[in-house]
């Protein structure tokens, strides 16, 4: 990136919101992902203006430009591939309006989950995707990824909110989608084709989203299992039991193991635990569901289950869930966290496919997931300077999605294609869906200066 345009963006934005510092391009070469580029340069543009003479130099000068929120994509969503400038969106942080009587708020695209949430909390609302970086990720990121979390299978993703955006296209034009009431099926629905995009068609400077009352009363349940067959039935009958917990997650032996061996947690070593949370508006509601969840854990030959009393009792249960990803990030130098979904039916199978390649690769696979929506979080560990485990690696990773695909599943439930799957579309869709998809890149960015790279749109 020349000099001249530089001080074009410099410009813009004010030299205090412009960086080429070495140090702070490291920082922006990195995502949560193992994915590394180093960008040319770095702005935090504080309005949809700036934004947008961004883009319009941009598509003058031809540089790439990457759209960055918080930066925790598990995938290399928001790594610069080809260089260029990095768009942080992080000052752009202002809830702009809470309007509970029409259900919605109004947020700039910096603006953190949990600040959302706890914004809501005082009028009885909430936001429901949850995703487990909600303290730090932002819902710009959240909705060009499509953030989900433990709520899924009862409130959806960050898709079923999102009900208006303005949006910033490549060429500079400033464009509003969609509409603030509830329903509306006027003309094609522009607002979902950038949930989920990635970065790859416009920037979302404004995002109106519907809000949810927040159920007073939860109840928390654990039940172990011998076997992946039992923990996978009891899943599925509780999914057509007519029950819709608001949490159903699993956590695997090997999961189990690791985080016995490197804390004194001291957690049951079976074949999968399941954890399952109820909400509602009364404690007779959320038991009653309860009830009915423990009795098909038992009818499924649970060796053990246990129900919390207390807040701190259901805080307790969720341990061996909540703690799983900071114990293996911890012991291991480097991770892939791999973010399958497949129908709720095909859980037990494919977690028995994820423990056998772990073993043909020599691998550790700990394994935790949303068994509600089946979507299962494999984490392969390994060691990044171990040229032949790195190999290993990638023959396990292409085997895990291999299967996945053979089950009717999909590559990513929540993280997104981004560089990391881009090798394995191929296997998800033909080469008609992939073309068609090229064709929408093509139409909103001509030049392909949007996150470039992404996705598996060049070919
Ligand atoms: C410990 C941990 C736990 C996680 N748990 C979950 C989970 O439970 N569920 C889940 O879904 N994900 C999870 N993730 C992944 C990640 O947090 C989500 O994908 C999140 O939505 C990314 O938000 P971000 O602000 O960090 O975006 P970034 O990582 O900065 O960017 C993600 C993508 O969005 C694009 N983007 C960002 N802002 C904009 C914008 N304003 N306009 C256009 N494009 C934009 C970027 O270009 C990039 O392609 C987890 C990650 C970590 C590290």
């Amino acid at each position: 990136m020349d000099t001249t345009i530089k001080q074009s963006l410099m410009e813009i934005v004010g030299r205090e919101n412009f960086t080429d510092a070495l140090i702070d391009l490291i920082a922006f070469s990195k995502d949560a992902s193992e994915h590394m580029h180093r960008p040319d340069a770095a702005v935090w543009p504080v309005n949809t203006e700036q934004v947008s003479a961004i883009m319009k130099l941009a598509t003058e000068k031809r540089f790439a430009v990457v759209p960055r929120g918080a930066g925790t994509s598990l995938a290399g969503l928001a790594v610069p591939e080809k260089g260029g400038l990095i768009l942080d969106l992080g000052r752009m942080d202002r809830i702009l309006e809470i309007r509970i009587e029409d259900r919605l708020a109004v947020v700039q695209p910096g603006v953190v989950y949990a600040d959302l949430d706890r914004a809501l909390s005082p009028h009885g609302f909430f936001f429901p995707p949850d995703p487990a970086s909600g303290s730090v990720c932002t819902l710009g990121g959240n909705v060009a990824t499509n953030a989900g979390g433990i709520k899924g299978a009862k409130y959806g993703t960050t898709r079923d909110y999102v009900l208006a955006l303005e949006v910033v296209l490549p060429d500079g034009r400033i464009v509003r989608t969609g509409s603030i009431c509830m329903k509306s099926v006027s003309g094609y629905d522009l607002t979902r084709l950038f949930v989920g995009s990635e970065g790859t068609l416009g920037i979302i400077t404004e995002i109106t989203l519907k809000v949810n009352p927040r159920p007073p009363m939860n109840s928390t349940a654990m039940a172990t299992f011998e076997t992946l067959e039992d923990a996978g039935r009891a899943v599925s009958e509780i999914m057509y039991s007519g029950i819709i917990p608001s949490a159903l997650e699993v956590v695997d032996r090997e999961t189990l193991m690791v985080i016995n061996e490197n804390t004194d947690l001291n957690l049951p070593e079976v074949e999968a635990i399941l954890v399952a949370e109820t909400d509602g508006y009364t404690r007779e509601e959320t038991d009653f569901q309860m009830a009915r969840i423990v009795s098909i854990f038992k009818k499924n030959n649970a060796i053990t289950t246990r129900k919390a009393h207390s807040t701190e009792e259901a805080m307790a249960l969720w341990t061996a869930r909540k703690s799983a990803y900071g114990v293996v990030a911890r012991i291991n130098n480097n991770l892939v966290v791999e973010d399958l979904a497949v129908p709720m039916s095909r859980v037990p199978d494919m977690l028995t496919s994820i423990s056998k390649i772990a073993e043909k690769h020599n691998l550790s696979i700990p394994t935790v997931g949303h068994a509600g929506d089946g979507n299962l979080h494999p984490v392969i560990c390994f060691d990044g300077t171990d040229g032949d485990e790195v190999r290993r690696v990638e023959e396990a990773s292409a085997e895990l999605f291999e299967r996945v695909v053979e089950l009717g599943g999909t590559l990513t439930g929540e993280h997104g294609i981004g560089l990391a799957k881009i090798p394995f579309m191929g296997l998800e869709h033909d080469r008609r869906r992939i073309d068609l998809m090229r064709s929408i890149k093509d139409l909103f960015d001509p030049h392909n200066i949007l996150n470039p790279g992404k996705m598996g749109l060049e070919g």
